[in-house]
């Protein structure tokens, strides 16, 4: 039998009707032929509201006892799709994490998939079973604990699934249809996109596309799992939402296939530093150790021995920043003359693999930019990424520039 997994995220199952409404999909599915593995979250808040009762009840907690109830969101409606799906007729059962099991490292909030055997759901496939619903971001640690995944977990359980099983496709449904050229909210240009390649997808997902968990990404691209992200709320045709494959799965080639941002950025600034071997070292080895997600970093000229080190971060870590960098200098690991944080920046990028082999992409994008009177504070450049910092306040109007300098409400 021809594998499917299907994955409904927590609005597609936050209540019942909606439920009902998941189980007609997947019916459609097996009335296809299809054998299937239904991967389920919580309802709509439901993990949300669990996380909340355990930081009330032990700010401190135990990650275990975390994950113990953090997990629950899933079990239930696992459990409530394998009984929807039994009353019209379709022989189906759920799974939490440790029945299958679906075997992960011990770091509990973020554990990582160890093993996920394929025998007792295969065996239950043979006898019959058309639909096994497995209750995703969850697992068990070799200690024999409950596990999670991390926040969003369900997408990387539900590609896990596929690659384990050498499924078909791995079908994420959501609330929106696609992914798509930028954030429609920002741009009405936005265009759905048909085809993504991995990497770009990897680029938009971390760049806060927040439509799948970037591991979940990294997943199907190891494993070369093709994975299509539509919307449940709508009927389902051949052309519904975005496929996610291999580079090679893609005929249309633009330069650039979509423009990401992301709002809550800083940009830090430590002025004269020595320009001296070991340097980079000695600043960013501190702001590891503290957590500090450091994302772009410029070193300037320097000018009589002295630099200026530029770097960006998430806003709400510039405090721990800032107190990482001054403990150092206070026990005499780094030398600096003054310490800037600009708080009201955001990152703005242009994604494309096309840019590997068009030229002129970074001129265009800067040329887009100058048009509308928007100065860039810091550019990185990857092969297939360019990201500006600016500032806030522009942001919307840089995407909505960049997007039609490149054109993208316009299929290749
Ligand atoms: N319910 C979990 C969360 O809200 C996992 C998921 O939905 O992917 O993070
Ligand atoms: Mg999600």
């Amino acid at each position: 039998m021809p594998l499917l997994v299907m994955k409904f995220g927590g609005t597609s199952v936050a209540d019942l009707a909606r439920i009902r409404n998941a189980a007609g999909k997947v019916a459609d599915e097996v009335a296809r032929g299809f054998d299937v593995i239904v991967i389920v979250s919580a309802m709509a808040g439901k993990t949300n509201e669990l996380v909340r009762w355990v930081n009330d009840i032990s700010p401190f907690y135990d990650a275990r006892e975390y994950d113990a109830v953090v997990s629950s969101g899933e079990n239930v409606t696992a459990g409530l799709m394998a009984l929807t799906l039994q009353e019209m007729d379709i022989p189906a059962r759920s799974w939490q994490g440790w029945q299958v099991p679906i075997v992960t490292t011990s770091q509990h909030g973020a554990a990582r998939f160890v093993e996920i055997p394929r025998e007792a759901i295969e065996r239950k496939f043979a006898e019959g079973m058309k639909v096994a619903v497995v209750a995703g971001f969850q697992g068990v640690s070799a200690e024999g604990r409950i596990t999670t995944l991390g926040r969003g977990g369900s997408d990387t359980t539900a590609v896990a699934f596929a690659a384990a099983f050498g499924a078909e496709r791995c079908d994420i449904y959501t609330d929106v249809d696609g992914v798509y050229t930028t954030d429609p909210r920002i741009s009405r240009k936005a265009r759905k996109l048909d085809r993504i390649a991995y990497e770009e997808m990897l680029e938009l997902a971390s760049l806060g596309a927040k439509v799948l968990q970037t591991r979940s990404v990294e997943l199907a691209m190891r494993y070369k799992v093709k994975v299509r992200v539509l919307s449940s709320f709508e009927p389902v045709t051949d052309t519904s939402g975005t496929i996610v494959c291999d580079e090679e799965d893609i005929v249309e080639s633009k330069a650039v296939a979509g423009i990401a941002h992301s709002r809550d950025e800083a940009k830090m600034t430590l002025q004269g530093v020595a320009d001296r071997p070991g340097i980079a070292a000695a600043i960013f080895g501190p702001l590891a150790e503290a957590g500090i997600n450091v994302d772009m970093i410029v070193q300037n000229i320097s000018d009589g021995g002295l630099t200026d080190m530029t770097f960006s971060c998430p806003t709400d870590q510039v405090p721990r920043a800032e107190r990482a960098l001054t403990e150092a200098r206070a026990r005499g690991d780094i030398a600096f003359g003054g310490l800037v944080a600009d708080t009201e920046v955001a990152k703005v990028s242009v994604v494309g693999i096309g840019m590997r082999s068009h030229t002129g992409v970074a001129a265009a994008m800067f040329r887009a930019l100058a048009a509308e009177g928007i100065n860039i504070k810091v550019i990185t450049t990857s092969e297939i990424k360019i990201s500006v910092l600016i500032d806030r306040k522009y942001m919307e109007l840089a995407v909505q520039a960049l997007h039609d300098a490149f054109a993208l409400d316009k299929a290749a």
